[in-house]
């Protein structure tokens, strides 16, 4: 065990999973989970955040806060901050900040965010500069966290080159340390980037990983293809799934296939593991 392994062993890391967002302090109590990623409306829509819980959003805070429960959000997958057409990128920056401002006012420890992508004959520079701009025009009234995603043509945060890029554009923004990382496995090894070195090669460019999104893979390595499996059901070697969880040493969101009963099994499996 080499001595950062150790250190996040003994302090034990967090793990929770992505729940349903009309009662998440439920659902966190029904996996025992200290903490829970939710979306905040559709997340396939342009439509503002929603939030769901009964008792609205400041009903939601205090509840998480006497559960000791923390709260992330994920944002729609339809934002794309990177796009060079202003048509996706105008209303993806205008939705970006409606949801940050949902995400402060549950209080959630941070916004989950993809890299999103510009298109297939665009410049990827215009989506670097494009993202600098868009840390720039957002206030960041919580932790803004950028993904890796698994596929798509012209990726900002699939490959580690381009997660570079992408940093060293917004690494000049007034915010930049507002911007922090969330490490998807499944998202690692179907985008192509070897689970043995993607901590260290992360953090070499971020500096930061701030929650992993623990997923097994139904397709193979660099497949391109986004589609989450409970530990040990997909492609990812095991023992290669935890020694990520290890040795980023953040906290864990399993967004793999629920119930609840399912996602305290991959609980199980993975503490097994760590
Ligand atoms: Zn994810």
């Amino acid at each position: 065990m080499s001595e950062a392994t150790q250190a996040a062993a003994q302090a034990g890391i967090r793990i929770g999973a992505h729940v349903d967002q009309v009662d998440p302090i439920t659902e966190a109590q029904e996996r025992d989970a200290p903490l829970v990623q939710l979306f905040l409306g559709d997340p396939q829509s342009y439509k503002g955040p929603v939030v769901a819980y009964a008792g609205g959003a400041a009903g939601l805070r205090d509840a998480a806060e006497a559960a000791g429960v923390a709260l992330y959000v994920h944002a729609p997958y339809v934002i794309n901050v990177a796009t060079t057409n202003n048509r996706i990128r105008i209303p993806s920056r205008k939705l970006l900040q409606q949801h940050v401002d949902a995400a402060a006012e549950i209080g959630a420890q941070g916004l989950v965010v993809h890299g999103g992508h510009v298109g297939k004959a665009d410049d990827p520079e215009k989506g670097f500069d494009n993202w600098r701009k868009a840390v720039e025009a957002t206030d960041l009234k919580v932790p803004l966290l950028i993904e890796n995603t698994a596929g798509g043509d012209n990726a900002m945060t699939r490959h580690l080159e381009r997660i570079g890029r992408v940093w060293d554009a917004i690494s000049g923004a007034e915010q930049a340390d507002r911007v922090g990382f969330c490490l998807d496995t499944c998202h690692a090894h179907a985008g192509g980037n070897a689970l043995e070195s993607v901590v260290t090669d992360v953090l070499a460019i971020t500096g930061r990983i701030d929650l992993v999104h623990c997923n097994d893979s139904r397709d193979d390595f660099d497949s391109g293809a986004d589609r989450h499996a409970n530990f040990g059901a997909g492609r990812i070697d095991p023992d290669l799934l935890a020694a990520v969880v290890r040795d980023a040493g953040a906290p864990v969101v399993c967004e793999t296939p629920g119930p609840a009963e399912a996602h305290v099994a991959d609980f199980a499996w993975l503490r097994a593991r760590l």
